[in-house]
């Protein structure tokens, strides 16, 4: 679609001022109103165009960049890209453009037609961290979560609120240069929940809440993993009134373990041999979540070597399986040694046997690696 010009749009020359331009925008703005047009796309269109020519030509460096490249040279600014301006743009506009014309705080609000009418008042959420360790993890697990939360309290009343008749707004009719007009505004007694507290009992706030403690069940699912966040709708705070509760939000946080290191659905664990174990073979006992069990090393294991438990891992959280436990061998080399054990190894050091392969050399770490990503 094809930009009208933005001169032509308000009207003005070229060499137009920024007083002139000023006024011609105001002239558009209060003609094309969408309060004086009700319903009428075309007026609208008008406004929403006016209101993208104004802001641009009402800015120095925009002005120079449209006359020196047109459109191009100022898409994308003045935060209407592609789609145009939209209608709170366009009215935070006109405070410099009417000025206090139309008084109060938040200047035009009544004219926002969409904003005002009842809104159904939500509770606010809460948000609780909750610590699990691996085996709550693998296993899922129900737990018992102590919320401080807003009820209403024991004996309160609401009644329809008197201001606004249970609507939500209030009508204002505000006499100004675009002619007597009507504005909605949200009811500043009930904030628009079109209710108030007619019977406050004492150590309530001011819309009859208290805080109390509940405990609400929780069951977690096996695979949840850190920084998740479990939604439990209508858990949160309660409403005043017939409004609806917010939602109790649990933020996962996973406790660390001492054998393992938690990879998305595997579990790596780190195993020291000793050297005479890994050399001749042996049966040893490795950690899965919440046990143990029995593993044969076979004679001649290297350090680096990886050994897979297959589904001793964590389950996915979609039901897709559960990973595996992956045992990074190592061997453990001793750091204190008598006289004689020093000397039978000072017997062995030459030996052939005892020289490294050299087709081995970085071999570990290869097959190690190659493992931990094979899927
Ligand atoms: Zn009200």
């Amino acid at each position: 679609m094809s930009k009208r010009d933005y001169y032509e749009i308000l009207g003005v020359n070229k060499n137009a001022e920024a007083s002139e331009i000023k006024k011609a925008y105001r002239k558009l703005a209060i003609k094309y109103h969408p309060d004086k047009n009700p319903d009428d796309k075309e007026a609208e269109a008008k406004f929403k165009e006016a209101a993208e020519a104004y802001e641009i030509l009402s800015d120095q460096q925009k002005r120079a960049q449209y006359d020196q490249f047109g459109h191009a040279g100022v898409n994308g600014q003045g935060g209407f890209g592609g789609g145009g301006m939209n209608m709170d743009d366009i009215f935070s506009q006109f405070g410099d453009i009417f000025g206090e014309a139309f008084g109060g705080g938040g200047g035009f609000g009544g004219f926002r037609r969409s904003g005002a009418g009842r809104r159904t008042v939500k509770g606010s959420n809460l948000r609780v961290k909750l610590k699990l360790t691996l085996e709550d993890v693998v296993n899922g697990v129900e737990k018992k979560i102590k919320v401080n939360k807003l009820v209403q309290a024991e004996g309160v009343e609401y009644t329809t609120c008197q201001t606004c008749k249970g609507t939500g707004q209030v009508m204002r009719v505000v006499n100004s240069f675009l002619g007597q007009m009507q504005t909605a505004s949200t009811c500043p007694t009930c904030q628009g929940a079109g209710q108030s507290v007619s019977k406050k009992p004492s150590g309530s706030d001011q819309n009859g809440m208290v805080r109390k403690e509940v405990v609400v069940p929780i069951e977690i699912p096996a695979g949840v993993e850190e920084g998740m966040q479990l939604t439990l709708r209508g858990k949160g705070n309660d409403a005043p009134g017939n409004g609806v509760p917010g939602d109790l939000l649990i933020v996962i946080e996973e406790q660390n373990h001492p054998d393992f290191v938690r990879d998305g659905v595997n579990l790596h664990h780190d195993l020291y041999l000793n050297f005479a174990d890994a050399t001749l073979g042996t049966s040893i006992e490795v950690p899965v979540v919440g046990g143990k069990v029995k593993f044969k090393i076979s004679a001649g294991t290297q350090s680096g070597k990886t050994l897979r438990l297959k589904g001793k891992g964590i389950p996915d959280i979609n039901g897709y399986g559960r990973g595996d436990i992956l045992v990074h061998v190592n061997i453990w080399t001793p750091q204190n040694l008598t006289k004689d054990e020093k000397a039978f190894l000072e017997k062995m050091q030459s030996s052939s046997n005892f020289q490294p392969d050299p087709e081995a050399k970085n071999k570990g770490f290869f097959d190690k690696v190659k493992d931990m990503f094979r899927h």
